[in-house]
């Protein structure tokens, strides 16, 4: 928005970058959608000024790997291991028409938002035809968050590469945009090496980020070593999971300087093995969380800290602070998109991408002791109050602000309804 000024006064600033640092009674002024100072007793100067006085003030959560279609399954894979929820999408997936995919990834962002999550990686892997991949970009433009849209082949087959190819060279082919593409694949835990192969020549004609699932399954016990043997390692992927993979597969992720995601809610409820993210953080990768499915995990970004924070706890590792666990939720997630030049922090000069949390709301009085702290252990999506990406203001007040909230709630539970036979 040019010409706009927003100047955000005395609020317990968080800042991440380069480690998450505690600024007390400092503002945060927001000029065309930037970040344009951050200070004490900064000159209101014209600007529209939010009161910050009981508030936490801190960047967006980033949401590293999400599929934000799966918001009309919710709660349907749990109690159960991987392989029955993947049975799950398999069985419900098909039943999504584009319309669904539309009205579930804008109610799964709008979701997002509600917690303070302003950047997803959306996994979409429900691209059943070119109809359904434009309803979840559509979607992701409507919604008003920062995107990255993930081309995914859905678990029971389907999605084509000349898909890909329309989608970057039609619709997402601007890399500045506040919302841009990757390429989600089966990759090569999933797929044969040679499938694997054309996937990554593609990738790399159309210079898109990759991400995909990865774990020690039959097809590749050693995935990662397969990638090198067959000159696939690349700097521009992103990995999902890996719990599964020795350290030395991880060495080779860090060495190449890619970066990766972990899910610890998703992970624990599917039995995908112990927790990895403390892993990689000790092994030198570049690490972001995700949600990834709210069939079987909570959607928030606090729920995925406490998991993230409690797991590193009996994990094999050096222990997690509540700061590493903030840092990953924001600049390092940001990092793991490729997007730390925008968003992530507070530092001048980025989009300004700010989420308000509520000191005075019952759970988080006398926080201000420690606001890292608070955030990572004790915050939950109703302390949020306000909500900005790039400066527009999505929640208010507590309140969502998008103009078609009403509809689309009515929508998803039809969708709901629909997909479920009844
Ligand atoms: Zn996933």
């Amino acid at each position: 928005m040019p010409g706009t000024r927003i100047l955000i006064r005395n609020g317990q600033v968080i800042d991440t970058e380069p480690e998450p640092v505690v600024l007390p009674h400092t503002d945060v002024l927001i000029e065309d959608g930037r970040i344009a100072a951050v200070g004490a007793g900064l000159l209101s100067d014209g600007a529209t000024v939010v009161d910050a006085t009981d508030r936490i003030v801190l960047p967006g959560f980033v949401d590293t790997h999400r599929h934000v279609w799966q918001s009309a399954l919710r709660g349907a894979a749990v109690d159960v291991d991987l392989g029955a929820y993947l049975g799950i999408l398999a069985r419900y997936g098909p039943k999504f028409g584009p319309q669904d995919v539309y009205t579930a990834t804008l109610a799964g962002a709008l979701e997002c938002l509600d917690s303070g999550i302003t950047t997803q990686l959306d996994y979409s892997h429900i691209s059943y035809s070119p109809e359904h991949a434009d309803a979840a970009i559509d979607a992701l433009g409507a919604a008003g968050l920062r995107a990255v849209y993930g081309y995914g082949t859905p678990v029971t087959g389907g999605g084509s590469l000349d898909d890909v190819r329309r989608i970057r060279g039609e619709r997402l082919a601007d890399d500045q945009a506040r919302v841009t593409m990757a390429y989600a694949p089966l990759g090569p835990s999933f797929a044969p090496v040679e499938v694997v192969a054309g996937e990554w020549q593609v990738a790399d004609a159309l210079d898109l980020r990759v991400t995909f699932h990865v774990a020690a399954t039959p097809v590749s016990p050693r995935p990662i070593s397969a990638l090198r043997e067959a000159g696939l390692l690349r700097e521009k992927i992103l990995y999902v999971h890996g719990n599964t993979l020795a350290d030395d597969e991880l060495n080779l992720i860090a060495d190449s300087g890619a970066t990766a995601s972990a899910a610890p809610g998703a992970e624990a409820m599917l039995g995908n093995n112990s927790p990895v993210a403390g892993r990689l953080r000790r092994l030198g990768v570049t690490t972001g969380l995700g949600v990834d499915a709210v069939t079987s995990a909570p959607g928030d970004m606090f729920s995925l800290m406490r998991a993230t924070l409690l797991a590193g706890q009996i994990a094999d590792d050096a222990r997690m602070t509540c700061a590493d666990v903030l840092k990953m939720a924001t600049l390092d997630g940001a990092a793991a998109l490729g997007l730390a030049d925008r968003t992530g922090s507070l530092r001048p000069g980025k989009h300004a991408d700010v989420v308000l949390l509520r000191l005075d709301d019952i759970n988080m009085l006398s926080a201000e002791r420690d606001p890292i702290a608070a955030v990572v252990t004790a915050a939950h999506p109703h302390n949020v109050d306000t909500v900005l990406v790039a400066g527009q203001v999505v929640k208010s007040g507590g309140r969502l602000v998008h103009a078609d909230l009403g509809r689309v709630t009515r929508e998803l539970r039809e969708t709901a309804r629909k997909v479920a036979g009844r």
